[in-house]
Order: structure tokens, then C-alpha cells, then sequence
């Protein structure tokens, strides 16, 4: 186990910004996890979250160690079913089962986060959502959940409150391999094409409402290109924040307080963050005010 005082989750999130985390706890083993009492945060890869400039106060606990593995648990004709320790990178996944002529887990495919932060958040793209493959989860000293007790839904993982996901019971497949590797291709090839993937984000911000698309809305409101300090809602994609470099976590979090207000003010849509926020901010910035009754 390993015990960072006063880490700045700028070094880790992919916003590069945000201020220290009290304690940063890295465990490598189960024994490891269980002892540990009062978790105030999980963090993944910190590719979906912020925290202010302040920093975060009580212990975070991030996975090293055994939480990184991959087992394969039930090896059937068609389908093998996989076990993934929670601090194992999607993209580390994905290039494994692909060497094992595995598939099915293509719905991960640029998500750039860890099994648990999937699991937690139900990452998925075009290609489908982590729900479609996922048998099971595990927790804390051995717990473990089937996916049909999980009410998860678009990028909701439904997990029981102060849940911490260990691994992942995961599907995998040995059909339709090829086919699969050509619609990552394509699918990745749409998202270089359309998203700002060369400045640090923390990809889309807000969930798309049903019938809408965020970052369209945003843009019908003229907010492309709306700048806090270094952070700006992307002018390539408007449900991007940006770091330009130097942004601080008031800056991303005055884009998205602009963004909420003026989509709300001008076509009545109340945007839901997908992005998960953490920790005190200024009441006028966060939390975002639902719409009047
Ligand atoms: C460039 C870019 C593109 C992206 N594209 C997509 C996309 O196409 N689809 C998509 O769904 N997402 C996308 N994301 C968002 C993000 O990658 C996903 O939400 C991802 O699943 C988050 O995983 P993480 O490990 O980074 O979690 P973190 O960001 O570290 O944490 C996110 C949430 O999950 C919780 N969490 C993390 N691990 C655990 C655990 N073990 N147990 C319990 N809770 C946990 C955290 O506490 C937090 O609430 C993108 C992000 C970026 C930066």
C-alpha cells in the first residue's frame, strides 16, 4: 500500500486541474482494501471528474497491485466470461482480449478509464454500454452484486451508495472478432474527427437529454468557443471543456454553470452533468439549480 499526503489530482485527472487530495491511498491487495474505513473517493483514472481548486479533504483510494489483473473464470464455446480487478485501463483490457482473440467489450473502446470507473458510470459509445456485457460485480471483502440486481442506465452504474468496485465479472466473445475490430476502427476514426482529443477534457460534460444532443444545444445557445481563464467550451465540440493550459478547477466549473444556465434560460432543457463532481464549491457555481416547478 501506498500513502500520498496532499496529491494534487492535477497530476492524475485528465482535466489537469484540481487541488489536493488529503490522502491518496493506493492499494494493491483485498487485505488492503477492507481495512481501509471512511473512503471519501474513488478515483479510476480520473478521465470523469473534478474537484475544487481547494482540494479534497478525507481519503481517496485508488487500485494498483491485484486490482490490475485479468482472469479468465469461465471459458465456454461461444462466450468466456472474465474477471477484471477495478484499476485495470480499458484500453490495457481491450488490447489483452484482442491478442486472446476475444471480443464483445468494443462498447469500451476510447473510454479512456479504468474498469471500475466503467462499471460505475456504465461507459459505453455507439458501439453499446458497459451493461450489455457485464455478468457481475465484485466489492469489498468478496461482496458481489449480478448485473440484473444493478439498475444501471445511460452512464449510470447504479451501484448501492459508497459502493466500491474490486473487479468486474465481464462477457466476452470469440464471435464476430473482425467485424468488431472494423466498427472500433471506424468509431474511433469518427471521434478524432469531431471531438478535441488533443487538449485535456474529460470528454463529454453533460449527459445528451433524451430527444437532444448536448452539445448541440450548447451550441444553439452561441456558447462554442466561451472561455473561463484557459478552460473554453470547445469550439469543436461544445460538449468539450478544454484546458488551454493553467485552467483551474473554478474556470471548467464557470463553463459548466454557463453552459446549464444559458441551455436552461433559452430552450427550458435542464443539462445533467455526466461529469462527476466532488467536494465544496461556491453555492452560486455548484450544485447546478434544477429547473423552477
Ligand atoms: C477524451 C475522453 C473521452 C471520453 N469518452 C467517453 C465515452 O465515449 N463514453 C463514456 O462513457 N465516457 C467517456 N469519457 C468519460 C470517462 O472516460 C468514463 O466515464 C470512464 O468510465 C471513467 O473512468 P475512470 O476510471 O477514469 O473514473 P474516474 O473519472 O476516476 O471516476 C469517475 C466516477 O467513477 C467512480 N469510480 C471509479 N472507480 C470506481 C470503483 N472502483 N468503484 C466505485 N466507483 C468508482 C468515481 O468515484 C467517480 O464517481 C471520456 C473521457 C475523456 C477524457
Amino acid at each position: 500500500m501506498r500513502e500520498l499526503l496532499n496529491e494534487p489530482l492535477f497530476r492524475h485527472g485528465y482535466w489537469r486541474v484540481g487541488g489536493p487530495l488529503e490522502r491518496l491511498v493506493v492499494v494493491e491487495t483485498a487485505a488492503e482494501l477492507a481495512a481501509l474505513v471512511d473512503v471519501r473517493l474513488v478515483l479510476g483514472n480520473g478521465s470523469n471528474l473534478l474537484i475544487p481548486d481547494a482540494g479534497l479533504t478525507g481519503t481517496t483510494v485508488r487500485f494498483g497491485g491485484e486490482f490490475r489483473g485479468l482472469e479468465v473464470l469461465r471459458d465456454g464455446p461461444g462466450d468466456v466470461v472474465l474477471r477484471a480487478g477495478a484499476g485495470l485501463l480499458n484500453a490495457v483490457l481491450l488490447a489483452r482480449l484482442d491478442r486472446l482473440g476475444l471480443g464483445g467489450l468494443g462498447c469500451l473502446a476510447g473510454v479512456p478509464g479504468t474498469i471500475g470507473g466503467a462499471v460505475a458510470m456504465n461507459a459505453g459509445t455507439a458501439l453499446g454500454e458497459l451493461a450489455d456485457c457485464l455478468v457481475a460485480v465484485a466489492g469489498v471483502d468478496g461482496q458481489r452484486i449480478e448485473r440484473g440486481m444493478l439498475p444501471m442506465h445511460y452512464r449510470h452504474g447504479g451501484l448501492p451508495d459508497g459502493f466500491i468496485v474490486a473487479a468486474a465479472e465481464l462477457r466476452a466473445s470469440r464471435v464476430g472478432l473482425d467485424v468488431e475490430r472494423m466498427r472500433i476502427a471506424d468509431h474511433l476514426a469518427r471521434r478524432k474527427a469531431t471531438q478535441p482529443l488533443d487538449l485535456p477534457s474529460c470528454g463529454s460534460v453533460f449527459k445528451n437529454p433524451a430527444g437532444h444532443h448536448a452539445g448541440r444545444l450548447i451550441e444553439s445557445v452561441g456558447l462554442k468557443g466561451w472561455r473561463s481563464g484557459a478552460a473554453e467550451i470547445s469550439e469543436r465540440h461544445a460538449n468539450f471543456i478544454v484546458n488551454h493550459g493553467g485552467a483551474a478547477s473554478l474556470d471548467v466549473m464557470s463553463c459548466i454553470r454557463t453552459a446549464f444556465g444559458r441551455v436552461l434560460q433559452q430552450t427550458g432543457v435542464a443539462l445533467v452533468p455526466e461529469v462527476q463532481v466532488f467536494g465544496e464549491w461556491p453555492p452560486e457555481l455548484w450544485p447546478l439549480l434544477p429547473p423552477p416547478a
